[in-house]
């Protein structure tokens, strides 16, 4: 391929180069006849494919093709399945194929810094493990059939409000760690064929045009070899946005831009060498796509029953007292609720799909129990009906059990808006109170794309998250309900008991376009976890039938260099009476280091299925990346030498078993000393702690009939004192001051 491109590259003229840089129309490439050269469509993603074959938009207003309507991103990542996740890739690749269309438009990583963003229902999670595992597989899934992907929206697009022009500010090593992380290892192993950059400003510069971020990190720092789309109408200066790395910008735009990469061109601004770069990049792309089609065809009742499955899967059992659930088939049920016949399945936006098929919970409960239903609330408004809720009430008081379908309606959260609070309808609140005062068996299934408040929390029995499960979530509830599948979905985020508890909510969504990451580091669990707070529903948590017990950790070395693996296995039983998976999670904790870390965080996890009474040994492999942080000043990921602390178990708050490695460092970062230097950083010098033993003495001596100072307080008082303070206190003059800094330093 690489030598067509370089004939085509010689062929082309600056105009047809410049006209290749954006698409044709709002779905495909710009074809240039003269020279063979096609055009391919992209199309969204992520959990399914939008094809529009009428009218276009990107917003999911005008209809697509049919297609298969899988969980939408929260739900996927709360399997924390990696094969399941591939699966779901696979089978849409398969339809991706079948329409001819080349790139999918997915997977959404970005990381949920705030319960409000209106697409968290499209974004995997609050952690960046999780978030870039997750969509790995769902990369690999989807390229494994010859089509694209494109992982987006790159990056630190973390809220709605704002999106095409806020500045996000977000320091280098928070940025490293927490949110180009949830992309780095699923470009790194992954290799989408595309990126999307995203529509937001990052430390004041357009993603569409910062080099920072699309070429040194990406292709620099990360390898990245794919190509960078822009997110439909993100370029704000085409030609930065060309020396920057950006190659192909979406939508078309009639020419404007091509025109103005030919000025430049001709006037100098712009390197045609930069240019042909870009070209080369799109060349590839668009052969790839051609190169890799083929006639497909895809079953969509197998798709149908594939989306049933893996809604099963994702849907998360947060409490549930009493064993009010698995449902006896036998026992008189009440379906409460709008949303058990009318299900809120999927997002709005640029997501939305056509399904192929619709099933809802209420026909599927009918079909393995007693059911009678009643409409509760009008999902189309936020105040309570005195008559639907008097109808709901009577039906509870001659029912055994209540089951009340409620959520958040789409006009509550959507693509292109954030959430002003975590608030469900007010008729929905007051309908669940009112029904717990008519039943003690209450059972709450929830369809919404991202955590609420559940002030309803104590006065029911039973709560499903059930999040927008797909077109065939209605089935997976039923499934769950009546103990036809065991629930195994773990919390992929945090649900805090107040908004105001969540860490961003100080500075989100930000003034006059800036939004300024301040808890830095502390995103989501990170947060909670550092201040010991309660929340609602902690990360990781979720419920099964069954019961597991951690049973222990091995740890095949206690001391290793940062270059070297190291094994650890987790044996974990079933210790109930039906079979069921577990999500096991491994969390790494730095003992003490000198800078500011999270408590811990997830560096691993696995899902197992267990039989009752069976033990399995799960494995895990933990390297550098395990334990290091970004260290800004070399530039790199670095582990500092110490004792980590390993802890296994079933979520955040949740880890019975412990082990402790020590971990030595390969690399020395040198320190430089300055005048400004404290006593403190030199003390680990032998010169330096020589100086600090003999600045600590003299204080001693001076205020030795102090009362105030004890010998403590006067340590520290030394040690908090600067090298410039010899010069000021007559210990040295200038000269010898330098001396002293040049021999720290040598
Ligand atoms: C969204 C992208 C989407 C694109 C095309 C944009 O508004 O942010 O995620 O892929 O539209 O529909």
């Amino acid at each position: 391929m690489q030598e067509k491109i370089n004939k085509l590259l010689s062929e082309l003229t600056l105009e047809e180069k410049a006209s290749l840089c954006s698409g044709k129309d709002f779905w495909t490439t710009e074809p240039i006849e003269r020279l063979d050269i096609p055009s391919i469509m992209v199309t969204d993603g992520p959990h399914g494919l939008r094809k529009q074959a009428g009218d276009s938009d990107h917003l999911g207003v005008n209809t697509s093709v049919p297609s298969t309507c899988f969980p939408s991103g929260v739900g996927l990542a709360s399997s924390w399945d990696r094969d399941l996740v591939e699966e779901v890739g696979v089978a849409l690749g398969e339809e991706t194929q079948t329409e001819n269309v080349s790139v999918l438009l997915g997977p959404a990583v970005n990381i949920k810094r705030s319960p409000l963003c209106g697409r968290n229902f499209e974004y995997f999670s609050e952690d960046p493990y999780l978030s870039t595992q997750i969509a790995k597989h769902h990369i690999l899934g989807v390229q494994s059939q010859g089509v694209g992907t494109s992982i987006k929206h790159f990056a630190a697009n973390n809220q709605e409000y704002k999106r095409m022009s806020v500045d996000t500010l977000v320091d280098e090593r928070t940025l490293r760690e927490i949110y180009l992380a949830s992309f780095e290892t699923a470009i790194k192993e992954a290799k989408p064929w595309t990126v999307m950059c995203a529509y937001n400003k990052l430390n004041g510069t357009y993603c569409a045009d910062n080099y920072k971020l699309l070429t040194e990190v990406l292709r620099n720092d990360w390898g990245y070899e794919g190509l960078v789309i822009s997110d439909w109408g993100a370029e704000d200066d085409r030609v930065e946005g060309i020396k920057a790395g950006m190659d192909l910008e979406m939508p078309g735009n009639g020419g404007l831009n091509d025109k103005k990469i030919v000025e430049a061109v001709k006037k100098g601004t712009l390197d045609e060498k930069d240019l042909d770069k870009v070209v080369r990049r799109i060349l590839k792309l668009v052969f790839r796509g051609i190169e890799n089609a083929r006639d497909m065809n895809y079953d969509k009742k197998e798709h149908d029953s594939l989306a049933r499955k893996v809604a099963s899967e994702c849907m998360v059992l947060l409490k549930n007292n009493d064993k009010v659930l698995p449902l006896d088939k036998d026992k008189k049920v009440a379906v409460v609720g709008e949303l058990a016949n009318n299900p809120r399945y999927q997002g709005g936006g640029s997501s939305h799909i056509n399904p192929t098929f619709l099933h809802n919970a209420l026909e599927e409960m009918e079909k393995l129990g007693t059911v009678n239903f009643a409409k509760g609330y009008d999902a189309n408004v936020d105040d309570p009906s005195q008559k639907l809720e008097n109808e709901a009430i009577s039906l509870a008081k001659e029912s055994e059990v209540v089951v009340v379908f409620a959520g958040l309606p789409d006009r509550y959260e959507s693509e292109g808006y954030d959430r002003k609070h975590m608030q469900m309808p007010e008729n929905q609140v007051h309908l669940i109170e009112e029904l717990s005062k008519a039943n003690e068996n209450i059972v709450v299934v929830l369809s919404n794309g991202s955590p609420i408040e559940m002030p309803w929390i104590n006065s029911v029995k039973a709560v499903l998250e059930g999040y927008l499960g797909g077109q065939a979530g209605g089935g997976a509830v039923a499934d769950i309900l009546y103990g036809k599948v065991n629930p195994s979905g773990k919390l992929a985020e945090t649900f805090p008991i107040r908004l105001n508890h969540n860490p961003s909510s100080l500075n989100y969504p930000g003034k006059e376009n800036k939004v300024c990451y301040n808890e830095g580091l502390f995103v989501g669990y990170r947060y909670y976890d550092a201040k010991d707070m309660d929340t609602l529903f902690p990360f990781g948590h979720g419920l099964s039938y069954t019961t597991f017990e951690y049973i222990d950790i091995e740890m095949n070395k206690d001391e290793i260099e940062d270059s070297e693996d190291v094994k650890v296995t987790v044996t974990v039983k079933n210790t109930g009476d039906t079979a069921g998976k577990e999500v096991v999670q491994l969390y790494v904790r730095d003992i003490e280091s000198s800078v500011i870390r999270p408590v811990k965080e997830l560096k691993d996890f696995a899902k197992v299925e267990l039989v009752p009474g069976e033990e399995k040994k799960v494995k895990f492999i933990l390297n550098k990346r395990s334990f290091a942080y970004y260290n800004v000043d070399i530039k790199d990921w670095h582990v500092e030498t110490g004792e980590f602390q390993i802890l296994a178990g079933s979520s955040v708050v949740n880890l019975p078993l412990k082990a402790k490695i020590k971990v030595n460092s390969t690399r020395k970062i040198k320190k430089l000393f300055n005048r400004n230097s404290t006593f403190v950083e030199i003390a680990d010098h032998p010169v330096g702690a020589m100086i600090v033993k003999q600045i600590t003495e003299n204080m001693k001596q001076m205020f030795n009939d102090s009362d105030i100072f004890n010998e403590n307080a006067l340590e520290e008082m030394a040690a908090t004192n600067t090298l410039r303070s010899l010069i000021t206190f007559g210990a040295m003059n200038e000269e010898e001051l330098q001396n002293l800094i040049n021999q720290l330093n040598a």
